[in-house]
């Protein structure tokens, strides 16, 4: 494009730019691409000055124009930030500067496919909101020109459009691009689709454009009846958003009868209102399509009043009512604020607040809107890096930040535990810069000894260094090892173990190496503060006791098997009691319980005469009957029942006739002339003693048979 060819194109758009100024932001950028061409063979500059002309045609202010002439000069040429600044002041170098840097990010990685936060970022970093809207604009140009990439470019391009760039020109309420860059991907996205549905639009155009021209000619008429001053024209609607109605409620093209859509636009809002009302009153309002965007503006600050009519031939039509300042910002969104005025620069602070506020009110749904203000405040220079996390959630954090940086903005103690850091999926040293777009996944270990004080050499953000400071002073070390020690002796104490007797040398070695720590002090600081706790080190403590209860016993044990009757998982040739308590017998469900000096105590699981504890329960083992065992038991039944000749008699004789042996006989009788027999004899299992039990009960004047 030549240099008068351009200027007259601008001049037509808006003849109240500063033509000289910018003339020469043209030959800047002529010279700076010189030699380069486009895919369609035109010299490069034609792109950036397409760029501007998108620019001016969104009402810009010179600065914006400057920038889009000269938006790929810095990443593609020698002329660098410098130069820029000292031509054409800081703003414009700014904002070549900030759509540099997107041009770096990559959204094509796989990690960072969360589209929704790839576009905060995208909205984050850029400090200038006319960083985004320089960037849209050059989106748009490479979209209209998309057909001279080969096809898997044009592919991923246009996905990349309808992923990041549209959402955003939407975010930010510039119609005016998002219709097109739509309707552009959709091209290359749904080529078939696209061009069945422009050949049907094509078709009845005619007969729609009748349509509209009479219903327009209807309301211009009423409202003129009524004095009332009004801009009415007919906008068809763009494809993607026809296309869209189409695949997702599942309609026939017939059945989609808004395709284009009424605007009046008015001088005031109060009119819009008096509008809706005379319009209400000639046709019938179709039920739950009226909205009121004027009392309550879309976030993107989008104001109109919506409603869908019913014409007298039974078709719908649609119809948005709005003040021209209202349409402004409907077509423009946010750029609407830069709109050129003659004699003064395109933004005025009190339409500065205004769309912070605006901006403010669209990011709620941001995690920490006060962060985002405080970036997109104009002045600010980037002096931040934005990175994510595995998650994709993007963290801002100040240039040149590391690992601990970013460890530290996520939470204190996955800085305090922080141990080595992967970006992109490979380690880094801790002291790495992070990069704009950088992944970034700290490893922590729950027994780290915290921060080291060189962390406090590299890290950039006050937080990581006040965070790291405070670890030291709060948490010391001496300190540290002196409440760990503590604690680990209180607890030891309720198993009744002290410090000695559970550390064994033995155990100290295996309890460093499974932490992976250096020593014992090491040990009680990381109890001292924290990073590990008593669980970590008791089922050590206690295997070494099982252990040491076994080489005592081993001695004793006859060949193979288990003496006992009792199976302890993963041990053999323990020493095993069966408690008295409960004497518990071969097939009674049974537990085992670790008792310091003398093995296992087998007890009935239910047996009561023990606390469960949430402490005693670490000393409790499951253990099993070998049923193949044939040892015999000693147990004993108590008999109650009237006193009567040969009672006693009877009884033993019910067990010896059994075949069982009897091992001891005790009778009393009291009073009320009732007997209490304890008879007693071996048994190999509890089926055999409640056989007897059982034989028991029915002999004369018995009442109860208890096992004991
Ligand atoms: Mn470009």
């Amino acid at each position: 494009m030549e240099r008068e060819d351009y200027l007259r194109r601008l001049r037509e758009i808006n003849p109240n730019y500063k033509f000289e100024l910018i003339g020469e932001a043209f030959d800047f950028a002529s010279k700076a691409h010189e030699g380069q061409y486009r895919r369609s063979g035109e010299s490069y500059v034609s792109h950036p000055a397409e760029v501007s002309l998108i620019l001016a045609a969104l009402d810009m202010d010179d600065d914006t124009i400057i920038a889009g002439l000269l938006h790929d000069v810095i990443e593609d040429t020698s002329y660098g930030y410098e130069r820029v600044t000292a031509l054409f002041g800081e703003d414009v170098a700014e904002i070549v500067d900030g759509v540099t840097k997107i041009e770096k990010i990559s959204y094509a990685s796989k990690e960072v496919q969360q589209a929704e936060n790839f576009r905060k970022m995208l909205l984050a970093m850029s400090k200038d909101i006319r960083v985004i809207i320089v960037k849209l604009a050059d989106r748009l140009h490479n979209m209209r020109t998309l057909e001279f990439k080969s096809p898997p470019s044009q592919i991923r391009t246009a996905e990349e459009t309808m992923e990041i760039y549209v959402p955003i020109a939407h975010r930010l309420g510039i119609f005016k691009l998002k219709w097109e860059l739509e309707d552009l991907a959709f091209k290359y996205l749904h080529p078939q689709d696209f061009k069945d549905l422009a050949n049907r639009l094509a078709q009845d155009r005619t007969s729609r454009e009748a349509y509209i021209e009479k219903i327009i000619g209807n309301i211009n008429e009423i409202l003129l009846d009524s004095g009332i001053e009004a801009n009415i024209y007919g906008r068809p609607k763009n494809l993607y958003s026809i296309y869209k109605k189409m695949t997702l409620k599942d309609r026939a093209f017939e059945e989609i009868h808004d395709l284009t859509a009424i605007r009046v636009i008015v001088k005031e809002v109060g009119i819009c209102y008096a509008v809706l009302g005379i319009l209400h009153s000639k046709w019938k309002p179709i039920p739950g399509r009226f909205k009121d965007y004027i009392a309550m503006p879309k976030p993107n600050m989008y104001q109109s009043l919506h409603t869908t009519l019913l014409s007298e031939g039974g078709d719908t039509f649609e119809v948005q009512i709005r003040t021209e300042e209202m349409h402004k910002v409907a077509e423009y969104g946010i750029a609407a604020h830069w709109k050129y005025k003659e004699g003064q620069r395109g933004i005025s602070s009190g339409s500065d607040l205004h769309w912070i506020d605006q901006l403010m009110e669209w990011q709620k749904e941001m995690d920490n809107p006060e962060e985002f203000i405080n970036s997109v405040k104009m002045d600010l220079y980037s002096s931040h890096v934005y990175v994510f996390t595995p998650l994709g959630n993007v963290i801002e954090l100040p240039d040149g930040s590391t690992p601990v940086d970013f460890a530290y903005k996520i939470h204190t103690d996955v800085g305090n535990t922080c141990v080595g850091a992967k970006v992109n999926s490979r380690i880094v040293p801790l002291n790495y810069r992070l990069k704009i777009g950088d992944i970034v996944e700290i490893l922590t270990a729950k027994n780290s000894p915290g921060p080291s004080r060189d962390w406090l050499s590299f890290v950039q953000s006050s937080q990581a260094k006040n965070k790291i400071k405070n670890f030291f002073k709060k948490e010391s070390r001496e300190e540290n090892i002196e409440t760990g020690k503590e604690s680990l002796e209180k607890n030891l104490r309720k198993y009744n173990l002290t410090l000695k007797a559970a550390l064994t040398p033995k155990v100290v070695e295996e309890l460093l190496d499974k932490l992976s720590m250096k020593n014992l002090d090491h040990l009680y600081a990381a109890l001292g503060y924290g990073g590990i706790g008593f669980r970590q080190i008791l089922p050590t403590i206690r295997e070494h006791l099982i252990e040491e209860e076994k080489t005592l016993h081993i001695g004793k044990s006859r060949s193979g098997g288990s003496q006992s009757g009792i199976r302890v998982e993963g041990l053999e040739d323990l020493q095993v009691k069966f408690a008295k308590c409960c004497n518990p017998l071969p097939g009674d469900s049974i537990i085992g319980y670790i008792t310091r000096g003398s093995g296992i105590t087998v007890h009935k699981s239910t047996c009561t005469n023990f606390s469960k504890g949430s402490d005693e329960m670490n000393r409790f083992i499951e253990v099993s009957w070998d049923m193949e065992s044939s040892i015999l038991h000693s147990a004993s039944l108590k008999v109650i029942g009237r006193d009567r000749p040969g009672l006693l008699n009877d009884v033993t004789t019910v067990v010896q006739n059994m075949k069982f042996t009897l091992t001891g006989v005790n009778a009393r009788v009291n009073n009320e002339q009732l007997a209490r027999i304890v008879v007693s004899f071996d048994v190999k299992s509890a089926a055999e003693l409640q056989a007897v039990a059982d034989r028991l009960k029915i002999l004369p004047g018995v009442v109860e048979v208890h096992r004991l």
